[in-house]
C-alpha cells in the first residue's frame, strides 16, 4: 500500500511510546479513535498511516485491527484493506432493541432471582467504574464508558444463567455499535442512574423490579440513540 496515498483517518498525532503493553495501547488507541468517530464509520483504515501516526511497527497496528476486526469495529476486504465498520442502519438499530427488550429484561429478573453479594458486588464494581472514571479526553472517557457498559450488561446475562443467550448477544457487539451513533454526554450521564435502578433491584434479590428498570433502560438508551438518525 503506498505511503503516500490519502488516507480517511485523521491528522491528530498520538505517539506511543510505552514499551510494555505496546500491542494494548495501539488498541486502545485505535478503538478509541472509532468509538470517538475520529475514524468516521466507513473510512479506510491504512496500516501505513497508522504506523506513522503512531510511530510503531506494522505489527501492532495489524494485531489491534485484527483484534478490533474480532469485535465488529473493523471489516477487512479482500484487495481493499482495512476499513471502519459503516454506521449500522435505522432498521438494524430497531433490530437490536427489539432483541435486546426480548431478551434482557428476562435475563435481569434471572439474575435477580440468581443475585448474591459476590454477584452485586461484581455489577457494583462495573457501575462504579462507570460513574468514577475520570479522564482529560472525553472521546477516551466515552469510549471507555461504551466498553464497561457492555461488560455491566454480559455479567447481567452471564449471571442469568443462559450462555447461549449470553453469547448471542455478546456477538451483536451492540454497545459499541450503539455508541458509536452519537458522542453526547447525555447518553453516559443518564445511563447511570438506570444502572443504580437496576443496582437497587438486584440488591433486593426482585426479579420484577430488575425486569421493570432493565426494560426502562433499554427503551431510554433507544430514546436518547434516535436523534442520531433525524
Ligand atoms: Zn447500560
Amino acid at each position: 500500500m503506498s505511503a503516500t496515498r490519502p488516507t480517511d483517518t485523521t491528522s491528530g498525532s498520538t505517539t506511543i511510546v510505552r514499551a510494555n503493553g505496546l500491542a494494548d495501547d495501539v488498541y486502545e488507541a485505535i478503538f478509541n479513535q472509532l468509538m470517538s468517530l475520529k475514524i468516521p464509520p466507513g473510512a479506510r483504515i491504512t496500516v501505513d498511516s497508522l504506523v506513522k501516526e503512531f510511530n510503531v511497527s506494522q505489527t501492532p497496528i495489524r494485531e489491534a485491527l485484527g483484534r478490533l476486526e474480532g469485535e465488529g469495529l473493523v471489516q477487512k476486504t479482500h484487495l481493499v484493506g482495512y476499513r471502519a465498520a459503516p454506521q449500522i442502519t435505522r432498521r438494524r438499530f430497531d433490530e437490536l432493541y427489539e432483541l435486546r427488550l426480548l431478551l434482557e429484561p428476562n435475563g435481569a429478573a434471572k439474575a435477580a432471582a440468581a443475585m448474591d453479594e459476590a454477584k452485586l458486588a461484581v455489577l457494583r464494581e462495573a457501575a462504579g467504574v462507570m460513574a468514577g472514571r475520570e479522564s482529560n479526553d472525553d472521546h477516551v472517557h466515552y469510549s471507555t464508558f461504551a466498553r464497561l457498559d457492555a461488560v455491566f450488561h454480559d455479567k447481567i446475562m452471564d449471571f442469568a444463567g443462559n450462555q447461549l443467550i449470553r453469547e448471542m448477544l455478546s456477538f451483536q457487539h451492540t454497545h459499541f455499535h450503539i455508541f458509536r451513533l452519537l458522542f453526547h454526554w447525555r447518553v453516559t450521564e443518564e445511563a447511570l442512574d438506570e444502572h443504580q435502578a437496576l443496582l437497587d433491584a438486584f440488591a433486593l434479590g426482585d426479579p420484577d423490579a430488575a425486569a421493570k428498570a432493565m426494560r426502562a433502560h433499554i427503551e431510554h438508551s433507544r430514546d436518547r440513540l434516535l436523534p442520531a438518525f433525524e
